[in-house]
């Protein structure tokens, strides 16, 4: 599920047609759609997710009707008030999106080992600095269920980002947005 607006502008920001449009719509008529899937995991993704005051009830209504629920965030927001049955995926801004000036730090006090997950979004090698800096800093291997590592789609030295990762030996994932090697950087809804 895709939520409309985000406070944030990261400069490799993909998704940008979420900052506007969308529809107005009931937590029971998405419920009834969602059933229509016949899934049980939802994840809820933007823009930026918890920016709508609405979302927090929202997630507890999901996990009440027994679904996984993922939440996907900028890291702008607290995650405070999220319903603890969901799992947290939680970016931190690195410098090269121009926003890591607005990192909640407190967030990642929030992890749980057990089910949440944080990513870094890496631009250039200063961006892979950063992350292993804050990595180290925040115990992120321990706090978190995994540390992702994700490479801006299209980035020119990815090879040498890949290799300073693995040489790291840090327990990290190399995390490629699998959908555009395969459909395309442009494609929607994949
Ligand atoms: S937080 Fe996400 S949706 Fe918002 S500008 Fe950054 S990348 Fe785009």
């Amino acid at each position: 599920m895709r939520l409309t607006g985000c406070p944030m502008r990261c400069v490799w920001c993909d998704s940008e047609y979420t900052f506007t449009g969308g529809e107005k719509i009931s937590f029971e008529d998405i419920f009834s759609k969602l059933e229509e899937f016949g899934c049980k995991l939802v994840e809820v993704t933007g823009g930026e997710p918890l920016a709508q005051k609405n979302v927090f009830p929202f997630i507890t209504g999901l996990c009440n009707r027994g679904y996984e629920v993922l939440i996907e965030t900028g890291g702008y927001v607290s995650t405070d008030e999220v319903d603890r049955r969901a799992s947290i995926i939680l970016d931190v801004k690195c410098p090269g999106s121009g926003e890591a000036e607005r990192n909640h730090w407190p967030n990642l006090s929030l992890l749980r080992s057990d089910k949440d997950e944080v990513k870094f979004v890496i631009a250039d090698m200063n961006d892979w600095e950063f992350a292993q800096r804050t990595i180290a800093e925040y115990d992120l291997v321990n706090r978190a269920k995994a540390v992702l590592i994700s490479p801006v789609h299209g980035v020119s030295n990815l090879r040498e980002i890949a290799e300073a990762v693995s040489r790291s030996g840090l327990k990290v994932r190399l995390n490629l947005q699998l959908h555009k090697y395969i459909w395309g950087a442009d494609t929607r809804g994949v």
